[in-house]
């Protein structure tokens, strides 16, 4: 992919920038926001255009609320929390392209900033229809999107209105994002080692094919492992079944035979009657799982194979937890590796953690500070590294 222009040192003064960010935090019951990762990982753009002079408005989704408005999603807590985070008044409009978002848009002055409230409360957000493209169009002078985690997704407010307004630039968050990410896929330190793991096989295939041709180790665990080893013939009792990628499953085992990547698959897993904290539990080879038993982490055996592979890295990509981390009894797998990708980094390696459960393991072992890079993308991550142009990012001017 070709480098975009960005925001570094660019001063849009007296001019409107339409800005699309990436304020899809989570919200308790009472609308209060749970995590601000999110805010806080947009803050260096918005303080940088705000203190050029430009006329902010900023636009995002939340949640999905498809196509349709509903309170429960409305983005005005976020238009609260900024304030208070910039210390400075945030406006907010009612609407997206409507009477309130147009008035307030034109009523901008220098340095202040405005946010729309959720895109997906129409339909030609999702749809990237062209008629609400040219209206988000119409609000400002210049785009920049610094939304890494849709970047993936071709929507109007990532696409369709950067067509409309002739081109537009990455944020400083979006420009971190691909300095990373692709110092990973381009000109990786050898060894590269990458880690997957999660629940599931399907929405991975493009990104493990892709590895097999890149990486020098790609180890595999987490619930997705079990498909593989049903592929393989194996009992795997009442393990995680992704039966639809069964076949695919198969086709990995055999490309792995031939492909640059060594492929690396769990030796033993700790399994359990049922799927709680306390249940009774055991380590045992994957090619003995008992009926009536299922696999909620890698064995010891996997996690010292895994951390030794890991320690000798100099690049590492790492998405989706060994096992069930949330539940104690099943997090050693993860808190192993996240502990040796960590150890790695300390040594000089390149890291990059991504997708939402690999980073809530990372954050709940500690060790957040001790990685390279943690994207805020989890999708738009695999398929970066899948090697597929993301559609938010082509859409940029080049450099
Ligand atoms: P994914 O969304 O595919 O990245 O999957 C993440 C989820 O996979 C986490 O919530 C983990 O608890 C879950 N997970 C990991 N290993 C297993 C397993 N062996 N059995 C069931 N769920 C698992």
């Amino acid at each position: 992919m070709r480098a975009k222009q960005n925001i570094q040192g660019w001063r849009p003064t007296g001019t409107t920038v339409l800005m699309r960010v990436d304020f899809n935090v989570p919200l308790d019951s009472e609308r209060r926001i749970t995590d601000e990762t999110r805010i806080t990982a947009a803050l260096p753009s918005i303080r940088h255009l705000c203190e050029s002079g430009a006329r902010l408005i900023l636009m995002s989704h939340l949640g999905r609320p498809k196509g349709k408005i509903d309170p429960a999603y409305s983005l005005r807590p976020v238009a609260d929390r900024l304030a208070e985070i910039l210390a400075v008044p945030v406006k907010f409009a009612a609407d997206t392209v409507g009477p309130d978002a147009q008035a307030k848009a034109a009523a901008l002055k220098d340095g202040e900033i405005l946010l729309l409230e959720n895109l997906r409360f129409n339909p030609g957000e999702t749809a990237n229809d062209p008629g609400f493209s040219a209206a988000l169009a119409d609000l400002g002078d210049h785009y920049v999107n610094d939304a890494f985690g849709t970047a993936h997704r071709a929507h109007a407010s990532t696409v369709g209105v950067v067509v409309k307004m002739g081109g537009g630039r990455a944020g400083f968050l979006m420009e971190k994002e691909l300095q990373h990410l692709g110092a990973l896929l381009h000109e990786p330190a050898r060894p590269f080692v990458a880690v997957l793991g999660g629940a599931k096989v399907a929405g991975k295939v493009e990104v493990i094919l892709n590895l097999l041709d890149t990486v020098d180790t790609l180890l595999v665990g987490g619930g997705m492992i079990f498909t593989f080893f049903k592929a393989l013939g194996f009992n795997i009792g009442t393990s995680l079944l992704d039966e639809e990628s069964l076949e695919v499953a198969r086709e990995i085992n055999t490309r792995a035979k031939s492909s640059r990547a060594k492929l690396v698959l769990p030796q033993d897993c700790v399994v359990a009657r049922e799927f709680n904290d306390k249940a009774e539990k055991k380590t045992v080879l994957v090619s003995d799982i008992p009926d009536g038993w299922m696999g909620l982490d890698i064995g010891p055996a996997t996690a010292d194979r895994f951390e030794g592979i890991i320690k000798e890295a100099r690049s590492i990509f790492w998405n989706g937890p060994m096992g069930v981390f949330e539940l104690p009894s099943f997090a050693a797998g993860t808190r192993q590796v996240g502990t040796a990708v960590a150890r790695a980094t300390e040594a000089g390696a390149l890291s990059v953690v991504g997708g939402g459960d690999s980073v809530a393991a990372v954050n709940q072992f500690g060790l957040g500070g001790a990685i390279s890079h943690i994207s805020t993308g989890g999708g738009a991550s695999l398929e970066f590294m899948a090697g597929l142009e993301l559609p938010g990012v082509a859409a940029l001017s080049d450099a």
